[in-house]
């Protein structure tokens, strides 16, 4: 699957606000959008001062700001979308509820990277475990009951301590359990839209693919 492999500060400059993608940098005084809170390229400035934005403006950057967030590429979001849809319940939240279980984010929930592209990265090379079985797919969605963890013989991995050690991880989110000391952690049960504390809204996305 191809990868955005650009500068990704462009990609918050781009949205307004801080998407944290960079980790430990996102909490200092070094983050861009400190600085230069406006979108990037010669006319950012101009863009900044704009008039109001369409409706579909409005829905196309929100599906845009949380598909970057969660760093997906077009086709895997739009596949969660539909996924979403066929479910029971409210899209929206199915859509906040696939994204948050997936194990690149599920990963990056427990702390063992300061950002979803570093989670991603310990799985796709083979650190991680769901229940006893490596998974190095970063899509896999993660169930209540199943049991994460950092394989044997990766504990150690300097990667993994600076995340579990940083003064910037976020608390522990309720639905996820973690003994830090052994490195592993159970999904408790599914992530409901009260536990999804960005600021998400995910009914401008609904709206932007019901078109
Ligand atoms: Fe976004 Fe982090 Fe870069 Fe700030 S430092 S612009 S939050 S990726």
């Amino acid at each position: 699957m191809a990868r955005y492999t650009g500068p990704v500060c462009k990609l918050c400059r781009r949205e307004g606000q801080k998407l944290f993608l960079k980790g430990t940098k996102c909490y200092t005084e070094k983050c861009p959008i400190e600085r230069r809170a406006y979108p990037p390229g010669q006319h950012g400035p101009a863009q900044a001062r704009r008039r109001k934005q369409s409706d579909y403006a409005v829905q196309l950057r929100e599906k845009q700001k949380v598909k970057r967030m969660y760093g997906l590429q077009e086709r895997q979001f739009r596949n969660l979308f539909e996924r979403a849809a066929s479910q029971e319940g409210m899209t929206g939240e199915n859509l906040l509820v696939g994204l948050e279980t997936r194990l690149d984010n599920v990963v990056f929930r427990l702390g063992f990277a300061q950002s979803r592209s570093q989670a991603r990265q310990l799985v796709r090379h083979r650190h991680v475990q769901v229940n006893g079985t490596l998974v190095d797919i970063p899509s896999y969605f993660v169930k209540p009951g199943d049991d994460i963890a950092i394989r044997t013989k990766s504990q150690e991995l300097a990667v993994v301590e600076g995340a579990l050690t940083s003064r910037t991880r976020p608390s522990l989110v309720e639905w996820l359990t973690l003994d830090q000391k052994n490195r592993v952690a159970r999904m408790v049960r599914k992530p409901t839209r009260d536990d999804i504390s960005a600021e998400i809204q995910e009914q401008l996305i609904v709206e932007l693919y019901s078109k």
